[in-house]
């Protein structure tokens, strides 16, 4: 099977460091992969070498076969990768509703493949109507009319990935998508993954500090350290790594 998206010795240097030192890693469609490591490790700067953000000092990304690496983020959010910013905040006083309904639409880049596939995006009615299965699909159907700064964290978060939904992606990105949440707000946001990942047939790349979550829903595990992949593998076999438990027991000294 081909990967929906292949990393090969990819560098990002800032000055005379390298917070991404030569990582190559895989990822298959429609499995759930997790990028793990310490603070620092280079694992948001990495996602932003794959959304665009960053330009690559070397290496190679390709999404579908695709080489994406250095275009601009519009570009490769219209090739099918998105990632989950927090975005709900820029307009506090819109409803959940208005701000799934102005991310459906105000895509300009987006348009024409829209028009391609969803033909009804160009009707108020189809707009409304795709809203509505995006908020049911991130749990958000009753909280809909309320304005978004009124929501707690962990629907906002939620939002936050209806809105990069919006866009019909192929690979979701989510950098630490449980921090700063409750138990409870975690639990909901990993069943939510594992949701879309399985309906959408969509393809999820993420961080995360709580190795109970990567653990849990992760197909494969890659595990950065110092902007190198130190071990990459399924739970069983990153779990049992003798130099990411060193790196753990490092980190927390
Ligand atoms: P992580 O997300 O794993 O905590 P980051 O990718 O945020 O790690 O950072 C990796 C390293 O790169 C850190 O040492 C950080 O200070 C450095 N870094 C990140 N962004 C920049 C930047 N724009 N300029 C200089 N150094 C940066
Ligand atoms: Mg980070």
């Amino acid at each position: 099977m081909a990967a929906l998206l292949e990393v090969e010795g990819l560098i990002k240097r800032f000055g005379g460091f390298a917070a991404v030192d030569g990582v190559s890693f895989a990822i298959e469609e429609g499995t759930i992969h997790a990028v793990i490591g310490p603070n620092g490790a280079g694992k948001t700067t990495l996602f932003r070498l794959l959304t665009g953000l960053h330009a690559p000092s070397a290496g190679r990304i390709r999404l579908a076969g695709r080489d994406i690496a250095g275009l601009a983020p519009h570009r490769i959010a219209c090739l099918g990768l998105a990632q989950s910013f927090q975005l709900t905040t820029i307009f506090p006083k819109l409803s959940v509703r208005e701000q799934v309904e102005f991310a459906l639409t105000a895509q300009s880049g987006l348009a024409w493949r829209m028009l391609a596939a969803t033909p009804s995006l160009f009707t108020r009615r189809g707009v409304r109507a795709a809203a509505e299965v995006l908020l049911a699909e991130v749990g958000l159907s009753e909280a809909a009319e309320r304005p978004a700064e009124t929501l707690s964290h962990g629907d906002q978060r939620a939002l936050d990935v209806a809105l990069a939904l919006a866009t019909e992606p192929r690979l979701l990105l989510l950098d630490e998508p449980t921090a700063g949440m409750s138990s409870f707000e975690t639990e909901r946001m990993v069943a939510m993954i594992q949701r879309l990942a399985r309906a959408r047939n969509l393809t999820v790349l993420f961080s995360e500090h709580d190795m109970d979550v990567v653990f849990g829903i992760s197909d494969r595990i890659t595990v950065l350290h110092r902007g190198r992949v130190i071990a990459e593998g399924d739970a069983a076999r990153v779990q049992a790594d003798p130099e990411v438990a060193e790196v753990y027991l490092g980190s927390t000294a």
